[in-house]
């Protein structure tokens, strides 16, 4: 009698990809999104305002000072930060929730909010987005045309000492194209998902 095969268990994964501002993180992961909709990426909670185009429960759930000092007092974040005058945090059931259902989670945060969850989620698999090279990043940084210039000043410094913070990381992607690294980055949830 053949033995009866054991399904591979499925440890469910929690991907935090993290990197410098500016590394294109944000179009890395809305491009995945696009190819892919069926990935599922956790919303954050931000007090920054809203960019042109940006909709609230899409690219962040747009909160007040107030709204997310409740956040944080209620315990309802897995991890948060401060990042260039605004506050920053993923809220905690959706991902839990999502884990504890077996499917794959993406974060996409700072590098303070990457240590925080790797203290919190030992099984967390942190991603490091680099850029191609330093003029590259300060190119992108100074090139989105948004932001008043102490708000880039502010965020190329930031920059600087997030570059340092790669070999804190499981693994690196460099950001030479938006669909090579989302192909990547998806190979690499999938391939943790199946562990
Ligand atoms: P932006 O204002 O450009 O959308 O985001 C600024 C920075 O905040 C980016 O590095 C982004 O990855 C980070 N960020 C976005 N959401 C979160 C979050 O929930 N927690 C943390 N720690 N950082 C976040």
């Amino acid at each position: 009698r053949g033995a009866t095969p054991v399904p591979p268990v499925r440890q469910p994964r929690l991907t935090v990809l993290s990197g410098p501002s500016g590394v294109g993180k944000s179009t890395v992961v809305a491009h995945l999104r696009k190819v892919h909709p069926e990935v599922w990426l956790s919303v954050s909670a931000t007090t920054r305002k809203p960019r042109p185009g940006e909709q609230h429960g899409v690219q962040y759930f747009f909160v007040e000072d107030e709204e997310f000092d409740k956040l944080i007092a209620n315990g309802e974040l897995l991890e948060w930060a401060e990042f260039a005058g605004n506050r920053y945090g993923t809220p905690r059931k959706a991902v839990l929730d999502r884990l504890e259902a077996g499917e794959p989670v993406l974060l996409e945060i700072d590098l303070q909010g990457a240590r925080q969850v790797r203290e919190s989620m030992k099984e967390a698999h942190l991603v490091f987005l680099a850029p191609p090279s330093w003029d590259e990043l300060v190119r992108r940084l100074t090139g989105r045309g948004t932001e008043a210039p102490e708000v880039i000043e502010r965020r190329l410094a930031a920059a600087r000492v997030e570059l340092a913070a790669e070999t804190e990381f499981d693994v690196t992607l460099v950001n030479t194209s938006v669909e090579a690294v989302s192909r990547e980055l998806l190979a690499l949830m999938l391939h943790r998902s199946r562990d």
